[in-house]
């Protein structure tokens, strides 16, 4: 895969149309906190990314109630750029935030017919991270929601 300038705000809502059939049936809203004014470059993967957020995005729709909300906000920081997926949704209880990311945790039953409850997504989403030299970070309050922080270099042209 190959690293290149990557504009996050367009890939997030590029992947929020990809998940849209999940969203609508669940009357999820997705949405910016914040718009960013100027692109945002990233210096990455795009479509390793994009998986990322799309782990990401499945999540927080399983968590939230119908008509339940994911709100987008993107930040700077140090030299990195970071993307931020904030839901309204069950929140994550403090004896698992530690096992989240372990390979086949998972709180949700079996679905046969879609990847939910594999407990791979945030296994796949660390290690896709990690292997682009990004961070992530998690803060839940249990009963009000889970925030998911990811961070990736950012591009300078000069
Ligand atoms: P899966 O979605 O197949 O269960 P994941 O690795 O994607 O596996 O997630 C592991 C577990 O982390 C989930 O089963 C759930 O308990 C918890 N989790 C992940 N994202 C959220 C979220 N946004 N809100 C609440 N819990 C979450
Ligand atoms: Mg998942």
């Amino acid at each position: 895969h190959e690293l290149t300038p990557v504009d996050i705000r367009q890939l997030t809502e590029d992947t929020v149309v990809l998940i849209k059939q999940k969203t609508q049936a669940k009357k999820v809203s997705v949405q910016w906190d914040i718009a960013p004014k100027e692109p945002m470059l990233m210096y990455t993967d795009p479509f390793q990314v994009r998986q990322v957020l799309i782990n990401l995005l499945e999540n927080a729709v399983d968590a939230v109630e119908t008509g339940g909300q994911i709100r987008l906000s993107l930040t700077r920081k140090d030299q990195s750029v970071c993307l931020q997926v904030r839901d309204n949704g069950s929140g994550i209880a403090p004896e698992n935030i530690e096992k989240i990311f372990d390979p086949f945790f998972t709180t949700k039953p079996n679905v046969s017919e879609n990847e939910s409850g594999t407990g791979l997504g945030l296994f796949v989403v660390h290690k896709i991270m990690t292997g682009l030299s990004g961070s992530i970070h998690v803060e839940s309050e249990p009963g009000h929601g889970a925030t998911f922080s990811i961070c990736l270099p950012e591009w300078h042209s000069e």
